[in-house]
């Protein structure tokens, strides 16, 4: 977190508000930076897919808000593309979802050539589908765009895991534009909120049910009152009780600090950070000994991280890009690179965290590894 953002959550603890009007509050200031009708800060993005897979299964019924995670008395399955199945699949499921699958996952199996296609989700809806789940990725099948026409055109809620889909900076904006009720993304990643924050933002009757099933119902119901432009489109006269989201709160202070965090996002002030992180990787790459080559990745549209992939020759050096990383991961100071390549012999310097003097203790340590 920048200092901005830790100053901001230090002095949101010094003062007590209502979390209702501050979520509404910080409702306003999600619309402003993604376009989205309205918005709800969660524990997470993780946290969000579950409210917003129980905002879509229980709408503004205090009844199926009350007996969630079971859904007995409805719809309760989401369709999903089997090559989108990932470990976050707990998320819907905890808030009573079934899935789903379909498509196949040819590629990786070494069947065939063709990705998940669009008209495999309009064959599989049935009368027990309640929504459709995408996760948005830079190469997920089929475009996002055509499935959410597709769930619009079928009248059916969708749900977007845009968990670090958020650079470049107009990402959001354009997957909020494509009409998708639900579209979730995370405030501890490239936003650098509190790592226990994220966004949940959309479509007003979804937020607004996952806002009723997160917040604290404990009043006297003739005091209770939810911000008026929220319930002029929807009929939430009293409280229901606690809902199933009630264990995934967020502070006053994460809120504060996210809401600080997104501005200093959105307005581009991290992108001042950009130049001294190419300057950092190209230092690291230069200082590499002859076991190692690089490449320094730096994306064109002038946003996204520039990364630095190393290449060891896990012939020359006796080791495997698994030992050395071990070694990096328990030495002095310890390192944790990227892992995703370490099978092709490769790891990856991200400079997201990095700090000055970091650049001088990495290439030290990769010399004493790499030599
Ligand atoms: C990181 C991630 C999440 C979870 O986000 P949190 O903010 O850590 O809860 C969910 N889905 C995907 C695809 C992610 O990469």
């Amino acid at each position: 977190m920048p200092p901005q953002v830790l100053k901001a959550f230090h002095e949101a603890a010094q003062s007590a508000c209502s979390l209702q009007e501050l979520q509404y509050a910080a409702s306003k200031r999600i619309q402003k930076h993604t376009g989205a009708e309205m918005g709800l800060v969660t524990a997470g993005c993780s946290a969000a897919l579950t409210l917003g897979t129980a905002a879509i299964l229980a709408g503004s019924s205090y009844t199926k808000m009350a007996r969630l995670p079971w859904v007995d008395d409805g719809p309760n399955e989401f369709l999903i593309a089997r090559e989108q199945r990932n470990g976050y699949d707990h998320a819907f499921r905890a808030a009573g979802a079934q899935l789903v699958e379909v498509g196949f996952n040819e590629i990786v199996a070494n069947a065939g050539v063709r990705r998940t296609e669009l008209w495999e989700y309009d064959e599989a809806i049935t009368p027990r589908t309640a929504g459709i789940i995408y996760v948005a990725g830079d190469d997920t099948h089929p475009p996002l765009r055509d499935v959410v026409k597709l769930a619009n055109d079928r009248c059916l809620p969708i749900i977007i895991d845009a968990a670090g889909e958020v650079l470049p900076r107009s990402r959001i904006r354009e997957i909020v534009a494509t009409f998708a009720d639900v579209v979730c993304f995370s405030g501890g990643k490239a936003i650098r909120g509190p790592q226990s924050t994220g966004v949940l933002c959309g479509r007003y009757e979804p937020v607004t049910s996952a806002m009723m099933q997160m917040l604290d119902m404990d009043d006297h119901p003739s005091l209770w009152s939810l911000p008026t432009d929220t319930v002029s489109h929807f009929f939430y006269q009293y409280p229901p009780r606690h809902g199933l989201g009630r264990g995934y709160k967020v502070s006053k202070e994460e809120i504060i600090a996210l809401l600080v965090a997104m501005d200093l996002f959105f307005d581009g002030e991290y992108l001042k950070e950009r130049p001294q992180q190419i300057a950092w990787l190209e230092q690291i790459a230069k200082s590499l000994p002859n076991s190692a080559t690089s490449r320094l990745h730096i994306p064109s549209d002038g946003e996204r991280f520039p990364t630095l992939e190393i290449q060891l020759d896990e012939q020359r050096l006796g080791r495997s890009a698994f030992d050395v990383c071990k070694e990096l991961r328990s030495g002095t100071p310890r390192i944790f690179v990227g892992h995703g390549l370490l099978g092709e012999g490769k790891f990856v310097i991200h400079p997201l965290c990095l700090q000055p003097g970091h650049a001088d203790m990495i290439s030290a340590r990769l010399i004493e590894e790499l030599r």
